[in-house]
């Protein structure tokens, strides 16, 4: 079986399965209990947190742990409301759920909590729109660095500096580049960011909210001293070992993004070979080395998935959180798809261990697929729909 929905989720490394066990079995001890024992389990939670630091740009006094990015981006987003109520805040229309519930899911304390600056067809901030909703002094603003759905990195930097120009705090979502491109946190001028752990390796359940040193971010979740008082609750020690682990792999690894990019591109090359009437969603500007997202004319990524996952390949029709959802993807109609067109994409995301033979294979049963989806509709049907009751 070929897995490309790594953007979802990755498998936990040997390593880092190694690295937490022990904190499920003999270390089991509460970190904030004064005895030696435990003392040792404080020191590993600290070292986790120093390899997440390292792989982020931060220090490690700037990482709060978390139960994962999506707590991390609403504690950072309901803060930056908290701080200038009544004001909504900046975001994309192509931000992860996370974040868009985050703004928008107190929509009745809140008459107006989100303000929107527009995508072009590439998933590319529009420049004028960003510096004219900056200017309407949001509370703050929110980013997310790479797309989950189609791999596009923004000018985060860029981004923050404009906001900054009108004295607002930023967010970055930066759960998709983390592990798969360097990450200077401290370098994008941030406030706040977000990481998950299983999107590198590590274990689900566990993820980090970085708080540049010196900056205020109101405590949501209260009950202990912990995360030096700014999350309470005893810490998810393995997770976050777990974590660490994986940080540290990933920090080591870095280098093997220029190898991953040539398969994602051998990938999209082999299709475009076989295939007419496809498009490469955001091949015209910078995406992970790992993600293709792809149109097939006359298809429905419905269908398509239905017959590749018999076939041996499993990838997504868009963001995990949506599956469920019947309406296409946000991100894509937010970049101008239409809705047949949104409704015809598939994200391939691949992963460390993706070989070249994977790549053959996956472009021989994406072309079969596509070919088969293809065969059973006529100019007259248009493309082939699933029912489900
Ligand atoms: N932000 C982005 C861009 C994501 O891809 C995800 C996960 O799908 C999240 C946030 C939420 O992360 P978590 O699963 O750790 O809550």
């Amino acid at each position: 079986m070929i897995y490309w929905d790594h953007n979802a989720t990755t498998p936990v490394a040997d390593q880092v399965l190694e690295a937490m066990l022990p904190f499920l079995t003999q270390r089991y001890m509460n970190p904030s209990s004064g005895y030696a024992a435990a003392r040792a389990v404080r020191d590993a939670v600290e070292e986790a947190r120093s390899h997440v630091a390292a792989l982020a740009g931060a220090s490690p006094g700037e990482i709060i742990f978390t139960s994962g990015a999506t707590e991390a981006i609403n504690t950072a987003i309901k803060g930056i409301r908290a701080m200038t109520p009544g004001r909504p805040v900046l975001c994309l229309p192509t931000d992860h759920s996370a974040v868009l519930q985050a703004i928008v899911g107190e929509r009745g304390a809140y008459p107006d909590p989100a303000a929107y600056a527009g995508v072009d067809r590439q998933g590319r901030v529009l420049p004028g729109e960003w510096e004219r909703e900056t200017a309407l002094q949001p509370a703050g603003a929110s980013v997310t660095w790479a797309n989950n759905e189609t791999g596009v990195i923004l000018d985060a930097a860029a981004l923050v500096e404009t906001a900054h120009r009108h004295h607002l705090p930023v967010h970055i979502d930066a759960v998709q580049c983390l592990g798969k491109m360097p990450v200077d946190i401290a370098a994008s001028g941030a406030e706040y960011a977000s990481f998950s752990a299983h999107k590198l390796y590590g274990p689900k359940g566990v993820g980090a909210l970085y708080v540049r040193a010196g900056v205020r971010l109101p405590v949501m979740i209260f009950g202990g001293d912990q995360e030096q008082g700014r999350r309470g609750g005893t810490e998810n020690v393995p997770g976050i070992v777990g974590f660490g682990e994986a940080a540290r792999m990933a920090l080591a690894g870095l280098d093997e993004a220029a190898a991953m990019c040539e398969r994602r591109d051998a990938f999209e090359r082999g299709l475009l070979a076989s295939l007419d009437d496809i498009e490469i969603i955001a091949g015209q500007t910078d995406r992970l080395p790992n993600t293709s997202n792809i149109l097939f004319g006359g298809c429905t990524a419905e269908a398509l998935s239905l017959l590749l996952e018999p076939m041996g390949l499993l990838c997504s029709a868009g963001s995990a959180c949506k599956t469920a959802s019947p309406n296409p993807s946000h991100v894509l109609t937010a970049m101008g798809l239409d809705d047949r067109e949104a409704r015809s994409c598939l994200r391939f995301s691949m992963g460390r261990l993706t070989s070249g033979a994977d790549v053959q294979e996956g472009i021989r049963i994406v072309t079969e697929a596509v070919r088969r989806v293809r065969s059973v509709q006529s100019s007259r049907t248009g493309p082939v729909t699933v029912y489900r009751p």
